[in-house]
């Protein structure tokens, strides 16, 4: 007793019955947290359906949550799904530690926290911010760092912040140190231990960034609910059979679907361009 998983759209309401969603073991998942999380999600988007809002739709380089949906709404799954971590490919920007930056956002917008929540958060960005400045600016002697300042023969001294992107070094190791600098920093540790993630890999955030704007370019590409595949000429009939039964929303989530081929994107691709421009 299971909806298939390609009879749910992304934001879980049933492609059949407008206005039923379905969330947990029914969509063939298993699992506290896969069933609360869907639960949120179709809750919200039950609300949002009544009040004929945009539904809420989170991406893979957004939350978990995001990757559970996409994964079993793209793929004909045999088992019942379970969330792992290794299913996700933007772990770098799914992290605990960063969970409330990403999704304050939405939290905010579909009003599930009070004044007193938003106020906090928002403070504790900005002194996050604040902080990683006063890391940059911060000047520590060679002669302070012990070993490490070994690795810097041909200089006097270096910023906070290119001493916490060393291998090793993390704020623990700061915290002594920054007591002798004109800046006051923060007294709260939380605050400081945002600012060095934000700085120690900054690097690979970057790069995990610049991919998830490739993702993001795809996702974009959207197709209308409706769309008929019947006639496109070149598409193989695989492709244009997955494609009517999981009528994905996004190029992206075409992609995504099992046995799609790149051939097929670029076919589809060129084809939903043409429509569009017929369309306008
Ligand atoms: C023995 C066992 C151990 C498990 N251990 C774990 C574990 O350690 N960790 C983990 O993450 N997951 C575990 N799971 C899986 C997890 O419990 C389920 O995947 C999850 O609880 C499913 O939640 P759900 O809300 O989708 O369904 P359910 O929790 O089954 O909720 C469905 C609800 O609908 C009600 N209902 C059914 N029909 C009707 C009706 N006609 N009208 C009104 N109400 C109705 C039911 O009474 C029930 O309360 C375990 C499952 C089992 C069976």
């Amino acid at each position: 007793d299971y909806c298939p998983a390609y009879q749910i759209k992304p934001s879980l309401e049933t492609k059949r019955y407008n206005g039923l969603f379905f969330a947990g073991q029914i969509n063939g998942t298993s699992g506290y947290e896969e069933a609360a999380g869907q639960g949120l999600l179709a809750g919200i988007n039950a609300v949002l359906c009544i009040e004929k809002e945009k539904p809420f739709i989170l991406d893979r380089s957004e939350a978990y949550l995001g990757v559970m949906v996409d994964d079993w709404t793209t793929r004909s799954t045999t088992e019942p799904y379970r969330l792992c971590t290794s299913r996700a490919e933007y772990r770098l920007a799914l992290r605990e530690d960063n969970a409330r930056d990403r999704l304050y956002p939405y939290a905010k917008k579909y009003a599930l926290l009070g004044n007193q929540e938003i106020q906090s958060f928002e403070t504790l960005q900005d002194s996050t911010n604040a902080e990683i400045q006063k890391f940059r600016k911060a000047r520590i002697a060679i002669s302070k760092i012990g070993e490490t300042g070994k690795r810097f023969k041909r200089k006097d001294s270096i910023s906070l912040e290119e001493y916490l992107k060393q291998p090793g070094v993390t704020i623990q190791d700061v915290l002594p140190l920054l007591g002798q600098f004109e800046q006051t920093f923060s007294d709260s540790i939380e605050v400081l231990e945002r600012a060095a993630i934000d700085i120690k890999y900054a690097g690979y955030i970057a790069k995990q960034q610049r991919e998830i704007n490739k993702f993001k370019k795809m996702e974009n590409e959207t197709i209308p609910e409706d769309f008929s595949y019947r006639n496109i000429k070149g598409l193989k009939n695989e492709a244009k059979e997955k494609f009517s039964r999981f009528q994905p929303l996004s190029l992206g989530q075409a992609g995504r679907i099992e046995g799609i081929t790149p051939g097929d994107i670029a076919v589809l691709s060129v084809f939903l361009k043409r429509h569009k421009e017929t369309v306008k």
